[in-house]
């Protein structure tokens, strides 16, 4: 890896300021609904507090508008970190200011820090130096752990680069970037991508991305249909794009130019509405899709085809649900897709939001190599090679 890692630099003593993603669901009352977020923070607090750094925590929760609001209060998250932890973590009134300021000062080695939500202030998500500035003058290093906002230049997890070094990745965002290089940067060959989910446009960079590096393409969900009926094949009232489909017969070129395998279904799961009660068929697209009739999920021949294809593959990449997966009758090509990903000895990486939870609905989870945490901050990453977040990382 081309940037410093928190394993990289001697700690002790020092204050380590973190940029954590406390970003956590909360209900009416801001009881924390889940915190998988702060759990998965817990390794790079410890291993800061083993080397007996002054821990510091920076965050944002929820859409402030750069104000303060009580209602995005860091509080409850502070309570459960203490609690997860087994140690008192202290909340500071503000993340700058000089009562902030008296609080570091008071601090040991070993204590935790929680400064309030950093998006109280619009210099934040601005990312205004003097803002920036203030952030650092509290810290000796600056650590980035929170990969869920790398794709934001914002003051907490890119400016603050500028006035303190080094500024190195957390256990969560170092592994993000190892498993991206062993995937995306410098795969072991053949490198196969899955892409799915419901748009063509929200993922058309992503497309045109992996296009330059992949060996094979494997599509479904949604956007197959886009591109099922770019190349004519009649495709009933299944989700179509209609200003994509220039941009999905340029995509099949650029596959067919570089000599990428580009697969896109055979069959499908079709049904009049999306609903789980509504009868199904599986139809073949060189039968063509009725009129009314809407594909929802990659069929069984083409399931088969796509294990087919990934059997040999040394690195899968995989974004994107291939139907609508929320539904049971719709959910089989996603589930097995999931399974064959997880039996494979490659390299597997899987992102995306709705990915994540299929997979985990698939209980393979803990057979994928690794489970990208970011939704959209992954697809910029695979859209553009590296984030603000990343590039503000010193060089090693
Ligand atoms: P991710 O969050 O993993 O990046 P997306 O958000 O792009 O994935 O896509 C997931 C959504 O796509 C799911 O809600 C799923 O229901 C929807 N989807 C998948 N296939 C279809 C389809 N054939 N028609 C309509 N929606 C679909
Ligand atoms: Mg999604």
């Amino acid at each position: 890896m081309s940037k410093m890692t928190i394993r990289d630099v001697d700690l002790t003593g020092k204050r380590v300021m973190i940029r954590v993603d406390f970003n956590v669901p909360q209900d009416e009352n801001g009881q924390i609904r889940e915190d998988t977020r702060i759990r998965a923070a817990l390794p790079t607090i410890r291993l800061a507090l083993a080397q007996g750094a002054k821990v510091i925590l920076v965050s944002h929760l929820g859409r402030p508008k750069g104000t303060p609001d009580a209602k995005y209060s860091l509080k409850p998250v502070q309570e459960r970190l203490a609690m997860l932890l087994g140690q008192p973590v202290r909340l500071a009134p503000d993340c700058v200011g000089e009562a902030t300021a008296a609080m570091v000062r008071a601090m040991r080695p070993g204590d935790v820090l929680m400064l309030e939500n950093v998006r109280f202030h619009a210099a934040e998500e601005k990312n205004l130096p003097e803002f920036a500035r203030q952030l650092a003058e509290l810290a000796d290093v600056a650590v980035n752990d929170a990969f869920g906002t790398a794709h934001r230049a914002h003051a907490s997890n890119a400016g603050i680069g500028q006035f303190v070094q080094p500024m190195v990745a957390g256990l969560l965002l170092a592994d993000e970037i190892a498993y991206f290089d062993k995937s995306v940067r410098n795969p072991e060959r053949p490198f196969a991508a899955i892409l799915g989910g419901s748009k063509v446009s929200s993922k058309i960079g992503v497309i045109e991305a992996l296009t330059a590096k992949v060996d094979a393409l494997l599509i479904g969900g949604g956007m197959a249909f886009t591109f099922l009926a770019a190349m004519g094949k009649p495709v009933g009232s299944s989700l179509v794009e209609k200003g994509m489909l220039d941009t999905a017969r340029q995509a099949i070129a650029a596959a067919q130019q570089r000599g990428v395998q580009l697969l896109l279904p055979l069959d499908v799961v079709a049904a009049l509405q999306m609903d789980p009660a509504s009868p199904i068929k599986t139809l073949f697209l060189d039968e063509s899709i009725p009129e009314h009739w809407m594909g929802f999920d990659i069929g069984p021949v083409t399931v088969q085809r796509y294990i087919q294809a990934l059997k040999g593959m040394k690195t899968i990449l995989w974004n994107g649900p291939m139907g609508v997966f929320e539904m049971e009758p719709f959910a089989q090509g996603t589930l097995q897709l999931a399974q064959a990903v997880a039996d494979s000895h490659a390299l597997s990486v899987v992102g995306g939001g709705d990915t994540d939870a299929a997979v985990r609905q698939a209980g393979v989870a803990e057979r994928i190599s690794f489970i990208s945490t970011g939704g959209g901050a992954f697809l910029e990453l695979l859209e553009k090679g590296s984030l603000p977040g990343i590039e503000a990382l010193t060089a090693r």
